[in-house]
């Protein structure tokens, strides 16, 4: 059945060539050779089924399987055997570390009245939902790389925990100093939290979903609907990664078992990525009574969630005790890696990856993308079987340790820096998948490799082109400003990477180029993520149900993984590139004017009484203090270094369209260093392991990025006199590349 698919979509495509309306070559293969490759990547998009993603979820999520459990390693094992199986070169590789869980867990409101409120801190199971139920195997709830702690404070409520409402409650005179604050999930990544809480004074840090974010207000509530319950809880890692991702004992190297590893090992007590403060995570149920002891006045409008009280910013006469204890153990990681060797050009990787260990049973996050990820690498194996020989080497992954703080694939890039330096081309990453819309984020200068494949993908449900659908929303998303151009650019607009997955170390450590990607927007959905419920019975009743978009993901990703394996010159573009990063830089530029501005109008209201007139006297307002005006910077070496960049793009592609078909594969090893130039050894200020200087996860952001991060967090930061270093070493970065491609236009030039 499978074959007589394949020659039915052959005939297809060779009568669509007959009619003559034979679509342009791919880029970077010769006419002859884009017609082969064409063939080959229909072949393997018919392969995948959807029965099989949702077999390979249904086992892999059936009992809890984070780091260190007996069921963690069991999947490995069978992950290894399947790709066995499927005729691939595959092993595990082990590495090793710091994961804490927690030995105790308290939580209780003192009221001044002598009663006491005890937390439950608990998620219960739901019958109808069997495994929920695992009790034995369940992490509790907590986030992982809290510090231990045990603190007895009043409460104030800090709304999402990020740096702009601490300047809230600043101006309404509270202070959080030797308090416990409780901030609602959501908007910053979780671990900026506890980490701008303890800048502030804070003693600990209550983290909350609030059912306004993604509880009832949102849709109904598990088991009857997708949301979260009043019990639900949010795991995760309040790890600093925003210094470095990985074992926190380990920066820089890939930490194996043994005294090797362990005599580099940096003692606990000097790690400087966990938290300053404990820090705990907990369901509405039990964050209900503590906002209720809150005092003070009522908050602002945007800082109120969905329970049925009336938030007040603290601080609380009751007290909170929050104590934490933790186990600081180092555990096992399991990787399994499968190599499928290249034929003409080996020392070219392509590289795909997606975790495999959950918080608990983890089937949305992240065996929804691992279950398709593993059917791609079977569709592989069958299509070796019929003859198929990539050009370059590939590297099927999944990745242990993801969950606390993206751990197997930061060690294993980490342990194999040298060779991946020499030999990536490219990492493409996924996790959680689901229905509804393609979304990809990355590299720009595979913004055009990208579109050129999800124009032959399939919608599962509208029938139309993958690409065709996700620009049609994009521009229906854009604002008006925008939206001519996000219809008339040829090339759809790909968000640059910050951080949240496994593409981390690839692309900030080693500048790989790197993506980001998978399907989902259309159902309500995150109410179970990081909690008990996330399981199949979850992902069966309200994800994609069919499995569908599980089959589209493990075609998009597998189509570009061929495509980039089997091109005689590799597809990348340069002109999206560079003009991406002219944008870049009229945003930083941009960011010191507003900044000037915005310092200015705030000092002259100082000045002519306008914060005395509009505060209430009958409540308590600090009026900000007057500050200098930021200074003027030199951007002209990054104004050059962006005019030459777009010079050489040009130059670039200009000689690809007149060679770049015609085999000059001697370009290659200088595109494969097209990400690595980007790399400054010194790093970023405060974190020299994120080197690149284009994209980094913020410093205060978390996931969300900075591009240009050196220098627009340094201004955002009010660091004047660090700008001008640094505009230098970011404007040298984006000359190095454009220096870079002059060398592979001549490159291409002198072919034959
Ligand atoms: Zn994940």
């Amino acid at each position: 059945m499978r074959k007589l698919i394949a020659c039915v979509t052959l005939i297809c495509s060779s009568a669509y060539a007959v009619d003559g309306a034979a679509p342009a070559p791919l880029r970077g293969y010769t006419p002859e050779h884009s017609t082969a490759e064409v063939a080959w990547e229909k072949k393997f998009q018919a392969i995948p089924e959807a029965d099989h993603i949702r077999e390979n979820m249904r086992r892999l999520s059936a009992r809890p399987h984070h780091v260190g459990s007996p069921y963690d390693k069991d999947n490995a094992e069978w992950m290894l055997a399947q790709l066995k199986s499927f005729g691939l070169d595959a092993q595990i590789e082990q590495f090793e570390a710091l994961f804490p869980t927690p030995k105790s867990r308290k939580l209780e409101l003192l009221r001044p009245d002598g009663t006491k409120f005890i937390a439950k801190i608990e998620e219960p199971a739901i019958k109808i939902d069997p495994t929920s139920n695992q009790k034995d195997e369940q992490l509790p709830t907590y986030n992982a790389y809290s510090r231990d702690g045990d603190e007895t404070a009043p409460l104030v409520y800090v709304n999402y925990g990020a740096p702009a409402d601490y300047d809230v409650l600043d101006s309404m005179g509270i202070s959080v100093k030797g308090a416990i604050v409780i901030a609602r999930y959501g908007q910053t990544w979780r671990g900026i939290k506890p980490k701008v809480a303890g800048q502030h004074g804070a003693v600990g840090c209550l983290i909350y979903s609030d059912p306004k974010d993604d509880g009832y207000a949102v849709g109904g509530t598990y088991p009857d609907g997708p949301m979260r319950p009043a019990d639900g809880v949010q795991r995760g890692s309040v790890m600093d990664m925003p210094i470095y991702p990985g074992d926190p004992q380990s920066p820089g190297f890939g930490a194996k078992a043994g005294p090797e590893s362990a005599a580099k090992l940096i003692p606990l007590d000097k790690v400087e990525t966990i938290t300053k403060i404990p820090v705990m995570p907990i369901s509405y149920a039990d964050a209900t009574p503590l906002l209720e002891s809150l005092g003070g006045e009522t908050v602002p409008e945007a800082w109120r969630g969905g329970l049925p009280i009336t938030y007040r910013t603290g601080p609380s006469v009751a007290k909170v005790h929050l104590a934490l204890a933790f186990n600081w153990d180092r555990k096992p990681l399991y990787d399994v890696v499968a190599r499928i060797p290249g034929s003409t050009m080996a020392d070219q990787w392509v590289i795909r990856g997606n975790h495999h260990d959950g918080w608990v049973n983890g089937a949305g996050d992240p065996l929804s993308g691992a279950s398709a990820e593993l059917e791609e690498a079977h569709a592989l194996g069958d299509l070796l079987k019929q003859g198929w020989k990539p050009q370059r080497t590939i590297l099927y992954c999944f990745w242990d340790g993801e969950e606390p703080a993206l751990l197997g694939s930061t060690e294993w890039v980490e342990f194999h820096a040298a060779e991946l330096s020499q030999h990536a081309v490219a990492y493409f990453n996924s996790d959680g998948n689901g229905r509804g819309y393609f979304r990809a984020e990355g590299s720009h200068s595979l913004e055009n490799f990208i579109d050129s494949v999800t124009k032959d993908i399939v919608d599962p449900e509208t029938k139309m082109p993958v690409w065709k659908r996700e620009r049609l929303v994009s521009v229906s998303r854009a604002t008006p400003d925008l939206r001519a151009e996000a219809r008339s650019r040829p090339d759809t607009r790909m968000p640059a990477l910050g951080s949240g997955s496994d593409y981390t170390a690839f692309i900030h450590h080693l500048g790989i180029a790197s993506v980001n990607l998978g399907y989902g927007g259309e159902d309500q959905a995150n109410g179970q993520y990081h909690s008990i419920y996330d399981d199949f019975y979850h992902y069966t009743h309200y994800s994609d149900t069919d499995f569908s978009y599980g089959r589209a993901l493990a075609q998009t990703a597998g189509t570009m993984m061929m495509r980039l394996a089997d091109a005689d010159v590799l597809p990348f573009q340069f002109a999206d590139l560079a003009d991406t990063i002219r944008g870049y830089a009229g945003e930083v530029k941009r960011l010191a004017d507003t900044m000037r501005a915005q310092t200015k109008e705030r000092n002259t209201q100082i000045a002519d009484g306008t914060y005395a007139a509009l505060a209430d006297p009958r409540k308590k307002r600090v009026i900000p203090a007057v500050e200098p005006l930021p200074p003027y910077f030199n951007f002209a070496p990054l104004d050059q270094a962006t005019d030459d960049l777009t010079a050489a793009a040009s130059d670039y592609d200009k000689a690809f369209a007149a060679h770049g078909a015609s085999g000059a594969t001697a370009v290659n090893p200088q595109l494969i260093q097209s990400e690595r130039v980007f790399l400054d050894p010194a790093g970023l200020p405060y974190r020299p392991w994120f080197q690149n200087m284009m994209y980094a996860p913020g410093f205060y952001t978390g996931y969300g990025v900075k591009t240009l991060p050196a220098i627009r967090e340094t201004i955002e930061q009010k660091e004047w006199t660090a700008v001008d270093p640094l505009i230098a070493r970011t404007a040298a970065a984006i000359e190095r590349e454009a220096a870079l491609l002059k060398a592979a236009a001549r490159t291409l030039n002198a072919a034959p």
